[in-house]
Parts: C-alpha cells; sequence; structure tokens
C-alpha cells in the first residue's frame, strides 16, 4: 500500500461521515484479531483506491465518525 493516496471519489465523501454511515462498495473491512479493542473501531480498505480508514464506533457520539489514514493533502 502507498503512504499517501489519492482517495477515489466514494472514499473522498466518506471522510468525516458520522460513523452510522455504511461503509461504500469497495470498502473491505480488515481482519482485526489484532486491535486490542475489536468493540471500540473497525478498519477498512479500500479495493480502488486503497485508502485505508477508521470507523469509530465507540466513545463520544461526537468523534464517532470515519476517519481516513492515508490520504495525500489536495
Ligand atoms: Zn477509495
Amino acid at each position: 500500500m502507498e503512504l499517501w493516496i489519492q482517495p477515489c471519489a466514494p472514499c473522498a465523501d466518506l471522510y468525516g461521515q458520522p460513523a452510522v454511515v455504511e461503509p461504500h462498495d469497495t470498502l473491505t473491512l480488515a481482519v482485526s484479531g489484532a486491535v486490542k479493542d475489536a468493540q471500540a473501531e473497525e478498519h477498512y480498505t479500500c479495493m480502488r483506491c486503497g485508502a485505508a480508514f477508521v470507523r469509530i464506533i465507540a466513545g463520544e457520539q461526537r468523534r464517532q465518525v470515519w476517519m481516513l489514514l492515508n490520504a495525500g493533502q489536495h
């Protein structure tokens, strides 16, 4: 995976959305066995552009969002 990617349109749209928004078609859920608290977040990778997302699904409501980990600056 490249360190800094150019997100595809669905990824750019998803970035910053609330965690209640469903993942788009090319996002696949990564194996979360190594995650210490698997209940708190889900990791996704986009098959199209290689974007790595974290979906925060626990904690404060306002912090439950889709975070894009490896997007380049626009
Ligand atoms: Zn993408």
